[in-house]
């Protein structure tokens, strides 16, 4: 069944009706101030792990080169890759993004990662034939990590733009992982077209240059946590709680062993602080290591140690953050500590909303504190992003795969666009 929504966010759709047809995008354009988008529910069950789709029998010609290589869950080889869902294709362009679990996605020749988390390059393997346009720190990671040879990655600098097929690209930093970017799209029809890929919003992109030089016409957004119930604490803020948090540790315990959990990438400005401002060494995983090798963050390389007994903050895997793990680790450095002081940043926590209500979980001489660190925007910060740059149309590319959260984020961008104080 297909069904018809308006998210047209900024603007009036106008009364008249006239014979129109969407474009092979699902768009329908009347005139530059409007746009409609037909949504049909298949395109937004979510691409992750094994979901059961329709077989598309184009779309599985033209990947039949590549049906080994994609959707690792997928084990029926007659189905194919599942097809792109519309709000990874760039209307206009042949540009997607983060749309690597499709196979090679008929009509694309760039296909755009916005950074290197899994949830965006999963489909991604070494076998793949197409040019992938990313920031260098994703390059690098996309190198050393998949095996992706250089010459298929055309690796764009922050505030560097290029033109890649008549499309001027511009990167600017998302205040996500590192080597996460916006990508700013200056199509040659005039359009302005932003995909945020994962970002936490900020004031500074507001005063960005390139942000701010003529409207924006789409944002593809993410929509991560675009209900008013996210709320949670600036990262400076948060930052300055846990650098509080290890002084006030550290006065009453000089001996401790400080531990900050992480996954891949991400999360790196905990332990940045605490080194930075402690001056203290910092001792990774070797699996780590390796993905600060692709990072290559001068600051971070200054703090590290290959000799664990000669760092005072260790980083671990997030699901070793746990007293008996944690016990266990400290037993391995005999009476060089006296207790271990740990950090789990979460995204976002019920009772995380504000920083006063953080306790710890203490243990004997244990204590860890899970700490809302979001690198994603909270509710509040989306709302001001959105309303500063005034999209006339706004995409959402998180939480799409249920049609309820659909509904209640188009309320949203609609009660934005009319500036509903209620919220
Ligand atoms: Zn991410």
């Amino acid at each position: 069944m297909t069904k018809q929504l308006k998210i047209t966010a900024f603007m009036k759709p106008k009364p008249e009706k006239k014979k129109i047809e969407a474009d092979e995008f699902g768009v329908i354009t009347i005139d530059d101030d409007t746009s409609f988008r037909k949504f049909d529910d298949d395109d937004f069950v979510e691409d992750y792990g094994d979901i059961k789709r329709k077989k598309n029998s184009s779309i599985k010609s033209a990947n039949s080169q590549m049906r080994d290589n994609t959707n690792p869950n997928n084990n029926n080889t007659n189905d194919g890759p599942r097809k792109c869902p519309f709000y990874k294709k760039i209307p206009g362009t042949k540009f997607a993004v983060d749309a690597f679990n499709f196979g090679l996605i008929p009509g694309i020749q760039f296909y755009f990662l916005s950074h290197f988390h899994y949830d965006h390059y999963i489909g991604l393997k070494k076998s793949f034939i197409g040019t992938i346009v990313c920031s260098p720190i994703t390059g690098r990671l996309v190198m050393s990590q998949i095996g992706i040879a250089e010459n298929q990655l055309i690796m764009i600098d922050i505030h560097q733009p290029i033109m890649i097929d008549g499309v001027q690209i511009i990167a600017i930093d998302a205040f996500h992982c590192p080597g996460a970017v916006l990508f700013l799209m200056n199509l040659p029809n005039g359009k302005r077209i932003l995909h945020t890929g994962d970002f936490r919003a900020s004031p500074a992109m507001e005063k960005d240059i390139y942000l701010t030089e003529k409207p924006i016409d789409q944002i593809y957004l993410d929509t991560t946590y675009c209900d008013p119930n996210y709320k949670f604490p600036a990262q400076d803020e948060t930052l300055q709680a846990i650098l509080n948090i290890t002084k006030d540790h550290l006065e009453k315990y000089k001996q401790t062993l400080i531990v900050c959990g992480t996954y891949s990438i991400g999360k790196e400005k905990v332990f940045k602080i605490i080194c930075s401002s402690l001056s203290l060494n910092l001792w990774v995983t070797t699996a780590k290591l390796k993905l600060l090798k692709c990072i290559d963050d001068k600051e971070i390389n200054s703090y590290l140690v290959t000799d664990k007994t000669k760092a005072q903050v260790h980083v671990l895997p997030m699901k070793d953050i746990n007293q008996r793990a944690l016990r266990e680790y400290l037993s391995e450095f005999g009476k060089k500590y006296s207790s271990v002081l740990a950090f789990k940043p979460t995204g976002w926590t019920e009772d995380g909303k504000s920083l006063s209500s953080v306790k710890p979980i203490i243990r004997d001489n244990i204590s860890i504190y899970g700490i809302p660190y979001s690198e994603h925007s909270s509710y509040s910060e989306l709302e001001r992003f959105i309303k500063f740059f005034k999209p006339k149309t706004i995409t959402p590319t998180v939480n799409v795969g249920n049609q309820k959260k659909r509904e209640s984020m188009f309320k949203i961008f609609a009660d934005w666009k009319t500036g509903d104080k209620k919220r």
